[in-house]
């Protein structure tokens, strides 16, 4: 699937898939909103700022390569979510895309709740004080330590992923005393992508509990069994990077489905639903994404038209947006290093990280774009590929775009839409420190993950 996974390297001569969006832009110092975060634009000089600090400041004060967050678009973002919601539904931040004590507290006062995976995840959210209860408990192989420490701070949900998993959460509540409240994640056979979805009976992943061969349905029977759960409802979460809706609308009818079937057997009528996350963002100018309050609408109406069908009161539901509230409001700010003409092909431009900062283009064939941000340019276009510092011909950053013909050695370029899924899944790769995360806010810049040292590579190695 990936075309950067070939040992030998980079195929030749695909200069550019047949049919691809990319064609030169009409001007190549253009801004596209839609990718960059509110508050990014050119200064008189043509250099870009965000929060009104201009980038060259913002190298030379944090240095290269570092994630460049916007701390007022992200609020905007999350409150629209918010907002877009309501009072009869709960948004819960999926910690996954990005976490830091900085974001939970921005989180905390913006209303979001919040989704962990680990215990990296559950305490870095405790520490910055986003109230137990407000934190939901995800993943599909939880430690008994990682329950039990969830089950004692008080979390308000720990989503059940296996039949194991049910027993096990609710041994542990009860020996703890308590009566912990859980959903049960299902997988509906939806399998959901930016502008497709496919439906089958069966999914084969290793997430959740099938509604296929009533196996959803025989896990329900046992937690409402089970002294130490409160069993509050149905999980379903069905991919990720999602523009078309038509694959919750299958996804939700399915869930409902399920809701019926326990009402009718069990008298019990579930009072949530969860439809998870996986709402998308626009990486380069060709993704329009649509806007929290339509998202809002679309979802709550398939859920109340369900629930009418099937004769349910209509439960409270819950989203959990990840990507959708960080992804756009980052970017990665890198140092050209080196510019090297391959004729006939391509130019690639080598920048100060790669595929140790952001491993999506690698991992998932992800599309980016990029400009020039320290200056603007006259030059005309170059097709171009910026790659990282590693040693793998696969450590591509954007596969192609176009950056102008006098892109030179020490030029700053940005890359947009990095805030989620970058800094999380970002690595140690050749021993390369991690970047850090610098917030901006009204003409302030400040650290919110400070840039790795070696010093700290060498902590962890102890000879
Ligand atoms: C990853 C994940 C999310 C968030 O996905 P995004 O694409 O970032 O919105 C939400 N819920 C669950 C259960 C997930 O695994």
């Amino acid at each position: 699937m990936s075309r950067s996974a070939h040992p030998a390297g980079p195929r030749h001569a695909d200069v550019l898939p047949e049919g691809h969006y990319l064609a030169p832009p009409a001007d190549l110092n253009a801004l596209d909103a839609k990718v960059w975060a509110q508050t990014v634009t050119r200064d008189e000089s043509g250099v870009l700022t965000v929060g009104g600090i201009d980038v060259k400041r913002l190298a030379e004060e944090f240095g290269t390569p570092a994630y460049i967050l916007d701390e007022t678009d992200f609020r905007a973002r999350a409150r629209a979510w918010r907002t877009a919601f309501g009072s009869d539904a709960d948004v819960f931040y999926a910690g996954k895309a990005f976490l830091s004590r900085a974001v939970v507290r921005w989180l905390n006062e913006e209303g979001l709740n919040l989704d962990v995976c680990s215990g990296g995840e559950l305490t870095t959210a405790l520490s910055a004080g986003m109230p137990a209860e407000r934190i939901a408990f995800h993943g599909n192989n939880k430690s008994a330590e990682e329950i039990e420490r969830a089950v004692r701070a008080g979390v308000g949900r720990i989503v059940l992923d296996s039949f194991l998993e049910i027993v096990r959460v609710a041994h542990i509540a009860q020996s703890l005393g308590k009566r912990q409240r859980v959903q049960i994640r299902v997988t509906v056979g939806v399998e959901a992508h930016t502008h497709e979805f496919i439906a089958t009976a069966h999914e084969d992943q290793k997430f959740g509990i099938p509604l296929a061969d009533g196996q959803a349905a025989e896990a329900v029977r046992r937690a409402l069994q089970l002294d130490g759960l409160e069993l509050t409802g149905i999980h379903s979460h069905i991919g990720s990077q999602i523009f078309d809706m038509s694959g919750f609308e299958v996804a939700a009818h399915r869930v409902v489905g399920l809701l019926k079937d326990i009402r009718d057997e069990h008298g019990v009528e579930l009072p949530e639903i969860d439809l998870g996350g996986g709402l998308g963002i626009a990486y380069t100018s060709d993704d329009d994404p649509r806007e929290p309050h339509e998202i809002a609408k679309a979802l709550s109406e398939i859920v109340t038209r369900e629930c009418e069908a099937a004769k349910l009161r209509t439960p409270r539901i819950s989203v959990e947006p990840g990507r959708a509230v960080v992804g756009p409001t980052a970017f990665t700010l890198y140092e050209v290093g080196t510019v090297k003409p391959l004729d006939g092909l391509r130019t690639y431009v080598s920048v100060d990280g790669g595929m140790s900062d952001n491993i999506r283009t690698a991992l998932y064939d992800a599309e980016y774009s990029v400009v020039l941000a320290s200056r603007t340019s006259d030059a005309g276009p170059m097709l171009s590929r910026v790659v990282g510092k590693h040693c793998e011909s696969g450590d591509i950053v954007v596969r192609d775009a176009f950056l102008p013909a006098d892109l030179a050695p020490g030029d700053l370029i940005a890359v947009p839409a990095t805030g989620a899924y970058c800094r999380s899944m970002a690595s140690n790769y050749n021993h390369v420190l991690r970047p850090p995360v610098v917030a901006v806010k009204d003409g302030e810049a400040r650290v919110i993950v400070r840039r790795e040292t070696e010093e700290d590579l060498l902590r962890l190695d102890v000879g």
